[in-house]
């Protein structure tokens, strides 16, 4: 596995690079769900190139840049024992030069949601991930589909602005308990983790309620809402019921539907998304809230 911090070195390794490409961006702290993208990559792709760059122009003035988890040496273990070709580790002055001023930004999608709560959140993503994708013209680059708003505007920016790659979704990997994993869940106390079992808890009542015929996202919400309430700790920002393909909030489920949340539990905000009617990512089964155990 070669490592690389400079654009100049990886677009030289990869000139040298025969076949087909897999692009895996991340922020680092590497668990198994970035490993499941990994894995996709490498049974896909001749050549697997990993990123791993905490990206400054995604994170609000308030937010945990300074505090974001970080252990390069063990994500590097990880990577090389996946069989990854080449992991990509700019600093930010290689990314972003002085004086550095152009953005991407996909308009309207960027700013519901995730984007009401984090504003320009997008555009650093758009910006780095355009970037990523000019100096690593790969033929997949593989998303997560734990951050459901963030592949929504890739796509269409990827469609927008004409790159070659094909973006490649990755289901959420979850903990045995349902907690999706994230680099942020190790700032959880045992308490606040606790706590947060709430959020895919009530992410699976909404899918048991979408099992048993129910297509008002009113109903779903008020029933989620009664679990996520009774957790003091979670301090809800929203639960949205909309269409995946365009996340606009839905009147009444009828095609594709995403439920997507965010909360803050103590210092660590964290986001969740189900779709109905699709498989719910590791550890369902023993997180099962059945909505036969709710009143009716
Ligand atoms: P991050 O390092 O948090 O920016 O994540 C890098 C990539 O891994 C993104 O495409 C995320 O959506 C994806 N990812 C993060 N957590 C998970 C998870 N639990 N399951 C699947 N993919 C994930």
């Amino acid at each position: 596995m070669l490592q690389v911090s400079t654009v100049e070195e990886m677009r030289r390794a990869l000139d040298r690079a025969a076949g087909t490409v897999g692009l895996v961006p991340t922020m680092g702290y590497l668990h198994a769900g970035h490993m499941a993208l990994v894995k996709r990559a490498r049974s896909e792709n001749d050549k697997v190139v990993v990123t791993i760059f905490v990206n400054p122009t995604q994170f609000g003035p308030q937010e945990d840049f300074a505090q974001y988890p970080q252990d390069p040496e063990r994500d590097l273990r990880m990577l090389a024992q996946a069989g990854v070709d080449y992991v990509f580790t700019p600093s930010v002055s290689e990314m972003y030069a002085e004086g550095f001023s152009t953005h991407v930004l996909v308009d309207g999608i960027s700013d519901k949601l995730e984007g009401a709560f984090r504003p320009g959140h997008f555009r650093g993503v758009t910006t780095v991930v355009s970037m990523l994708f000019n100096i690593i013209p790969a033929d997949r680059a593989y998303f997560g589909h734990k951050d459901v708003q963030q592949v929504v505007v890739v796509k269409k920016m990827a469609r927008d602005l004409h790159f070659r790659h094909e973006i490649v979704v990755v289901p959420t990997v979850r903990d045995a308990d349902g907690l999706a994993l994230s680099s942020r869940n190790v700032s959880l106390t045992p308490e606040d983790r606790n706590s947060a079992l709430v959020l895919s808890r009530s992410l699976f009542l909404a899918s048991d309620l979408y099992e048993r015929g129910e297509r008002d996202p009113e109903t779903i919400r008020f029933a989620m809402m009664a679990l996520l309430n009774a957790e003091p700790r979670v301090k809800l920002d929203y639960v949205a019921i909309c269409d995946a393909q365009t996340l606009e909030e839905l009147d009444r489920i009828e095609g594709r539907t995403v439920v997507a949340l965010a909360a803050r539990v103590g210092p660590v905000r964290l986001i969740d998304n189900v779709v109905l009617g699709e498989q719910r990512g590791y550890g369902d089964e023993q997180m099962h809230v059945s909505a036969s155990r709710l009143p009716a």
